[in-house]
């Protein structure tokens, strides 16, 4: 099976009736580029860049944040390169940057939030990736957005560091996407009035799962309430889906979820753009969605919708995959 998949390394990820869908790659740091070359990735979705700041004992610079990612957008070579700004706080915390204890961290103090209070640190890194945007082709995507308000914020700062660097005649790239994690079911609910300002959504679902069943997503006691087919999760990422379409931008996702077997056929039918996963799992997903009618998922699609628990959409999938 492995040489099977071997082979469409240099394939389009298209179905047997001619739909194409993107497949890229979560990377934490320049050094999984090889990865996602060997496997075929077609750009990187999900740009971890928290491991830029762990493991060391104070804040990157500005310097060292564009070296890395210079070097991730040069090695890919203008294929698309999804940046997530720093995404800290909740489970993983700085050494150097005490923040104050928390009842409930992944409701906490994180990501954005921390960034637009922080904005000394929100700009070095915008800083860098906008003189980095010269080397390929960069797509900026904030973490935990969960109101119009944040997005706007962020934004702004985007564009002021920006027109900053061109006052300085430094080179930036013109045109950059701005999108945004999808990861609060707040933004879901609001994806329409998103999709107007955004240039694309990325569903997070390993937050967006845990926030919609508030389920803690390190819980065990708790781990049978993390359900990716509930159907409350799938009419969730319908809405982001139709949502961006309708405006005319894309919706991808950059949770486990986008390289599930049983996920993949429904979120093919629901129309998902681009899928993002860990570079391993690329070339199967690849295999599996060659083999799939994109007019077949949408029934699929439309059939679970419509299930009522998270073990019967499995079931289902199972069944109708096994008729495939
Ligand atoms: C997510 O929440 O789905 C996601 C991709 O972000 P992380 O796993 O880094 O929280
Ligand atoms: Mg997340």
């Amino acid at each position: 099976q492995k040489a099977e998949w071997a082979k469409l390394v240099n394939e389009k990820s298209v179905s047997k009736d001619g739909h194409t869908v993107e497949l890229v790659a979560n990377i934490g740091t320049p050094n999984d580029l090889d990865g996602v070359i060997r496997n075929g990735g077609e750009g990187v979705g999900l740009y971890r860049t928290e491991f830029l700041y762990m493991g060391r004992d104070e804040l990157p610079s500005e310097e060292v944040q564009f070296e890395a990612y210079k070097a991730v957008l040069e090695g890919l070579k203008g294929k698309p390169v999804v940046v997530r700004t720093l995404d800290i706080g909740g489970d993983k915390k700085l050494p150097y940057l005490p923040l104050p204890e928390e009842m409930n961290p992944f409701l906490g103090f994180r990501a954005i939030r921390l960034c637009l209070d922080r904005q000394d640190i929100f700009r070095t890194q915008l800083r860098a990736l906008l003189r980095a945007s010269a080397y390929g082709n960069l797509k900026i995507m904030f973490p935990m957005i969960s109101n119009l308000d944040e997005f706007r914020k962020a934004k702004a700062i985007l564009l002021e560091e920006k027109e900053k660097l061109i006052q300085e005649g430094v080179q930036v790239a013109d045109h950059i996407e701005v999108g945004i994690m999808v990861e609060i079911p707040s933004t879901a609910v609001m994806a329409d009035l998103f999709a107007k300002e955004v240039d694309f959504f990325s569903v997070g679902t390993n937050d967006l799962i845990q926030y919609t069943m508030a389920a803690d997503r390190m819980n065990e006691h708790i781990s049978y309430l993390y359900q990716p087919y509930n159907p409350a999760i799938l009419r969730l990422v319908k809405r982001v889906i139709d949502a961006a379409h309708k405006e005319g931008k894309w919706a991808g996702m950059c949770g486990e979820m986008a390289g599930d077997e049983i996920a993949i056929p429904i979120l093919l039918g629901l129309g998902l753009d681009e899928f993002s996963m860990s570079a391993s799992s690329i070339l199967r997903a690849r295999s599996q969605i060659r083999n799939l009618n994109k007019a077949d998922m949408e029934k699929l699609a439309e059939d679970v919708l419509n299930l009522t628990t998270n073990e019967e959409v499995k079931e289902h999938v199972k069944k109708v995959l096994s008729k495939a």
